[in-house]
């Protein structure tokens, strides 16, 4: 699975198509939200877990992509407006976020049940 097409289009919105034929797309909020830097997700290190602090969401331009460029033939690494760019999303990550009403509703039918 690899992604063949990553196109920002109006309305904060990044078409996704992959080699598999899927065409999807997600949002750019989720997306940045989504963001598997060590500053974003935490890391361990020495085990030492360090969580980071909830994201400002108000930070000007946190939702403004202005690039995306591929890592070696298993992701892409985006870059924000607010300067943010070290993230590399995996196709596992990319195809996780894809907002499409098929990918919806196989995550919706995968959740497990409240008990
Ligand atoms: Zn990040
Ligand atoms: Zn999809």
């Amino acid at each position: 699975m690899q992604l063949k097409q990553f196109r920002q289009e109006a309305g904060g919105r990044v078409r996704m198509v992959w080699d598999d034929g899927h065409d999807g797309g997600v949002s750019l909020q989720p997306l940045r939200d989504a963001c598997p830097c060590a500053g974003c997700k935490g890391e361990t290190i020495l085990l030492q877990t360090f969580v980071p602090p909830p994201p400002d969401v108000a930070t000007p331009g946190r939702y403004v992509l202005k690039g995306a460029s591929m890592v070696g033939n298993y992701g892409l690494q985006l870059q924000w407006a607010d300067g943010h760019g070290e993230g590399i999303y995996s196709w596992e990550i990319l195809r996780a976020l894809c907002e499409c009403p098929q990918c919806v509703a196989e995550r919706m039918a995968s959740e497990t049940p409240p008990r």
